[in-house]
């Protein structure tokens, strides 16, 4: 995880969430690979995700994207236009490329986008001030891996706990991956749950 650091002082970064419920988080990195497995997968079993994909995969895979909104309430946040690595580039340049990024968001998928994740985790004080003037509340990072079905905790113990924020990709992987998530959290009577639920996206610009 390189470029991850500590959460800011004033919690816009996060990589977990405080809180009480038995909720973790799944978030799914990408959206380059949706097939229709994973489009029944998510669809029948209801699962809850927060979706960080580029504006052009969103495009690409519309229609399975936009039936998943209204069957599931999947929401998509913001991962920037191009999937640059923020932290390499000026403040004027990163602004450009997180405002890009909600405004063909918005054109796509009719929503405005809440959360920034920056491409490869890397982010600076500049990226907190642009995604702060692109309207964004919160930059999301994750305390979980899970890709492939093996679960990577930052911290190095195992398992899942609440508030986890847990990262996957849009791979073909993606439902066998979501089993061994759903299977070791109803194990710790955890349940899955929706970011915006627990982050209420600010009134703000964008
Ligand atoms: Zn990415």
């Amino acid at each position: 995880m390189a470029g991850v650091r500590a959460a800011a002082p004033d919690d816009y970064v996060i990589d977990h969430v405080e809180t009480k419920d038995p909720v973790i988080f799944v978030t799914v990195d990408d959206g380059s690979h949706l097939s229709r497995e994973t489009t029944q997968y998510i669809r029948n079993l209801r699962v809850p995700i927060t979706t960080f994909a580029l504006p052009e995969q969103v495009n690409r895979h519309r229609r399975r994207f936009v039936n998943l909104l209204r069957q599931t309430g999947m929401t998509f946040e913001n991962h920037t236009q191009t999937h640059r690595t923020v932290s390499s580039m000026s403040y004027a340049g990163q602004r450009a490329e997180i405002c890009a990024g909600n405004r063909e968001i918005r054109e796509v998928i009719r929503r405005q986008p809440a959360f920034f994740r920056p491409p490869g985790g890397g982010w600076n004080d500049d990226t907190i001030r642009a995604a702060k003037k692109c309207g964004l509340s919160r930059i999301v990072m994750w305390n979980v891996l899970a890709d492939g079905g093996t679960i990577v905790r930052a911290d190095g113990d195992s398992g899942l706990r609440r508030g986890d924020i847990i990262l996957l990709h849009y791979l073909d992987s993606l439902p066998s991956s979501l089993d061994v998530v759903r299977r070791e959290a109803s194990k710790r009577g955890l349940r899955m749950a929706l970011l915006r639920d627990y982050l209420p996206p600010t009134q703000s610009a964008g």
